[in-house]
C-alpha cells in the first residue's frame, strides 16, 4: 500500500497574521497548501484538528542567514542538525552561507551541497556562494538557483583587490539579478587583530579595537558608491553601529540597499562579552548600549527591515577556551522567537512589525516565492506560537552547539507547532521529519517591495 505523501490539516481556534493583522480564526491545509482561512464552521473537514487555544498562528519564519557547515566542519553543525534546528525554533526556510571548508565556490560545490541535504531537509534551505576566483563562473554558479553572492573584506575568501576588479564582479553578479550580501568589516580587521592580539592589550579591548563600529560604517559607505555604480543589491549583513545605521538612513531612499539585525547584537551588549568572553565571541562583536539603542531605533523606524540569526555553530572546545583562540559565533536558530518575542511583549517592537521583519520582508528580498504569508495556494508553512514563561535550556537544543549566551534567559513565548510545506515537524518538544520534510529552495523571483 502507499503511505499517502499529503495529510489534510485543520490549525483552529488561533489567532491569525493575515496581512499585516491579527485576526481570530483558522487555515485548512491540503497536501503542501493553505486552500483556506477563515473561521472554524467555513473551514474544510480535515483528518487531523489541531486546536490552537488562542495560540498565534503565524507564517514560519525565514532567517536569510545561517551557516550550517558540514563538508569537512560536520563535527559544528551539518545540513541536517541545522535544519532540524530551524524547526525546533519555528524557522521554516533557511539560507546557508558559503564560508564552507571547503568553501562553497562553484556549482558543483553548491550541487554537492544540495545532493547532502535534499533528503534529509527538515526545514526548507536554500544557499549563498561565495564569489569564485574565476569570474567568468559566476553565470555558472547563479544557474545553480543560488540567492546571493557573499563577500568577507575582511578574509582571504574575497577575491576582489581593487574597486576595478570588484565593479567587473559586479556587473557579472547584477546581470543575474542576485544580491552581493556584505559582512561589513575592514579588509585588514584580520591583520589588525592578530598585531593587536600580540600587543600589551588586554584580548577583549584588542578585538573590539580591530573590529570596530567605525570601520563597519565606511565599508558599507565604499560598497554602496560602488554598487551605486553598477546597479547591484547590496544586502548588509548583521547590522551593529550606531554609525553604520547613520550612513543606512543617508541613503534610506535608496533602491539597492537593505539590511539585516540578529536578536544577539540587540540582546547583548559589550558588558555581556566582558563577563561571558569566549562564549560571547562572535563577529561583528557585542557593542555598545548606545550601538544598542540605534539598533532598535532602526528597527522600529524601518530602517532595518529583516531579522535574522547569523546562527553560527562551533564545538564545545572552540567556545570553552582562552579568549584569542575561541571561534567567533553564536548558536541562533532556537533562541530567535522566545527571545524577540519576549522583547516586542517588553515593548521594545510591536508585534506586527517583528513578525514582518522575520517572514514576509526576508522571502520578498529574496524572492522566495509562496512563503513567508499566510496566503491561499502559499506552502503551508507555519509556526504556532504559544504564550508560556519558561527559560531557555541550551542542552535541549537540536542543534549540535549545545551553548548559548542566552542559557537561563527567561522567555515568554514558544513555538508550539511548525508545520513545513503542510508536514507537522514540530509538535509541542518533538521534532519528526521524513524524506524532503524541507525543500531545496532555488531563486526564481527577483526582489519584491519590502514592507
Ligand atoms: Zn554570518
Amino acid at each position: 500500500m502507499l503511505i499517502p505523501l499529503t495529510i489534510d490539516i485543520n490549525i483552529v481556534n488561533g489567532n491569525l497574521f493575515l496581512s499585516g493583522e491579527f485576526r481570530e480564526g483558522g487555515i485548512s491545509i491540503e497536501g503542501e497548501r493553505i486552500i483556506k482561512i477563515g473561521k472554524e464552521p467555513s473551514l474544510e473537514k480535515a483528518s487531523l484538528t489541531i486546536n490552537a487555544n488562542g495560540a498565534l498562528i503565524l507564517p514560519g519564519l525565514i532567517d536569510i542567514h545561517v551557516h550550517f557547515r558540514d563538508l569537512e566542519q560536520k563535527y559544528k553543525e551539518t545540513l541536517e542538525t541545522g535544519t532540524r534546528s530551524a524547526i525546533a525554533g519555528g524557522v521554516t526556510s533557511v539560507l546557508d552561507m558559503p564560508n564552507n571548508i571547503p568553501p562553497t565556490d562553484s556549482a558543483l560545490r553548491i550541487n554537492n551541497k544540495i545532493k547532502l541535504i535534499e533528503e534529509k531537509a527538515a526545514s526548507n534551505i536554500g544557499f549563498y556562494s561565495l564569489i569564485p576566483k574565476d569570474f567568468t563562473k559566476i553565470e555558472e554558479i547563479s544557474n545553480t538557483g543560488i540567492f546571493g553572492f557573499k563577500v568577507y573584506p575582511v578574509s582571504e575568501l574575497y577575491p576582489p583587490k581593487n574597486d576595478l576588479q570588484l565593479e567587473i564582479i559586479l556587473k557579472e553578479i547584477t546581470k543575474r539579478k542576485l544580491p552581493l550580501i556584505v559582512h561589513l568589516d575592514n579588509g585588514y580587521a584580520g591583520n589588525n587583530e592578530k598585531n593587536l592580539f600580540d600587543s600589551e592589550m588586554p584580548a577583549i579591548d584588542a578585538f573590539l579595537k580591530a573590529h570596530n563600529q567605525l570601520d563597519e560604517a565606511n565599508a558599507l559607505d565604499s560598497f554602496i558608491k560602488v554598487c551605486k555604480k553598477t546597479n547591484t543589491q547590496l544586502h548588509c549583513a548583521h547590522v551593529t553601529a550606531k554609525e553604520t545605521i547613520e550612513v543606512l538612513r543617508k541613503n534610506s531612499g535608496s533602491e539597492i540597499l537593505s539590511s539585516e539585525a540578529c536578536p544577539h547584537h540587540l540582546v547583548l551588549d559589550e558588558n555581556n562579552l566582558r563577563k561571558l568572553g569566549s562564549q560571547a565571541k562572535c563577529l561583528p562583536p557585542l557593542r555598545k548600549i548606545n550601538d544598542q539603542k540605534a539598533l532598535w531605533e532602526a528597527l522600529n523606524e524601518n530602517t532595518i527591515k529583516i531579522i535574522s540569526t547569523d546562527h553560527a555553530p562551533h564545538s564545545y572546545e572552540e567556545k570553552h577556551c582562552e579568549f584569542k583562540a575561541a571561534a567567533s559565533g553564536i548558536h541562533g536558530l532556537e533562541t530567535l522567537l522566545p527571545i524577540m518575542f519576549t522583547y516586542a511583549q517588553k515593548g521594545m517592537i510591536s508585534f506586527e512589525s517583528l513578525i514582518e521583519k522575520l517572514t514576509i520582508n526576508p522571502a520578498n528580498l529574496m524572492g522566495i516565492e509562496k512563503r513567508g504569508s499566510l496566503e491561499i495556494g502559499n506552502f503551508a508553512d507555519i509556526v504556532v506560537v504559544k504564550k508560556e514563561k519558561l527559560k531557555i535550556n541550551s542542552e535541549e537544543f537540536q542543534s549540535k552547539a549545545k551553548w548559548t549566551p542566552f542559557n537561563g534567559f527567561e522567555v515568554s513565548y514558544k513555538p508550539w507547532k511548525v508545520l513545513v510545506n503542510g508536514f507537522l515537524a514540530k509538535d509541542d518538544e518533538h521534532i519528526h521529519t521524513k524524506a524532503r520534510t524541507g525543500k531545496i529552495l532555488k531563486k526564481k523571483s527577483n526582489r519584491l517591495k519590502l514592507l
